[in-house]
């Protein structure tokens, strides 16, 4: 059986948090028999009241468009979570399939942390595609189940030709600093002892296997070192 094999991923900037240049990102993976798989959609259109520190930059669809894809070119959107800067155009992508950990999907519809943007994550259910846990979709993309920022937020991890293997860590991981396993400061956060764990977690399989590239969820710095679209990687 044709089996899709992972040949390119692109980084693309979709909008920022000014204040402290912290971008919104999403990414494209193209596999060999030309499938198109979205991670993350980034900012809604209309920015909701609540997330008002955030503004749109040249939004996905346009910048699908300069790589020569439509919305309906995308077969799959990897939805990593439903925060605003991550799902905020789910709805965009008519003919794709939504993957997200099951444990997300099931409790989003009661956290009031998702209600602005319900309308692009709460798609008909057979069109998403829920998944328990760590998970290989394809031979070179690869799920990895990260709670703590918020239950069942998950990572991913994308085999490259060229460049080796990338994890992409979203917001389990959103600034390079903060991976490490020294315990953060933050002991406020009733999530501390997840996000730990989970930084924990990718830190293992970073040093169990050689990665490379670690690319972070919002990390400035590291940003503006990376290609972005139409640039890409192999
Ligand atoms: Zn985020």
């Amino acid at each position: 059986m044709n089996q899709s094999i992972v040949k390119r991923l692109y980084l693309m900037q979709v909008g920022s948090m000014p204040e402290y240049e912290i971008p919104v990102v999403c990414y494209l993976v193209q596999t060999d028999d030309g499938k198109n798989i979205l991670i993350d959609s980034g900012l809604p259109e209309i920015i909701p009241e609540d997330t008002s520190e955030f503004v749109n930059g040249q939004d996905v669809i346009e910048q699908l468009a300069r790589l020569g894809l439509k919305p309906d070119d995308i077969d799959t959107v990897i939805s990593t979570h439903y925060d605003g800067d991550h799902a905020g155009r789910h709805g965009a992508f008519t003919k794709a399939q939504y993957i997200v950990q099951r444990v997300h999907h099931l409790d989003a519809p009661t956290n009031p942390r998702y209600a602005s943007i319900r309308a692009q994550w709460d798609q008909p259910i057979e069109r998403i595609r829920l998944v328990d846990g760590d998970m290989k979709l394809l031979p070179g993309l690869e799920l990895i189940e990260t709670s703590g920022h918020v239950p069942g937020h998950q990572s991913v991890l994308v085999r490259l030709n060229k460049t080796g293997a990338i994890l992409l860590t979203i917001d389990a991981v959103p600034f390079g600093e903060w991976f490490t396993r020294d315990e953060q400061s933050d002991d406020d956060n009733p999530d501390a002892e997840e996000i730990r764990a989970s930084t924990i977690k990718l830190l293992d399989l970073v040093e169990r296997e050689h990665f490379g590239l670690v690319i972070f969820g919002h990390d400035a710095e590291q940003w503006q070192t990376l290609k972005k679209a139409p640039e890409f990687y192999e």
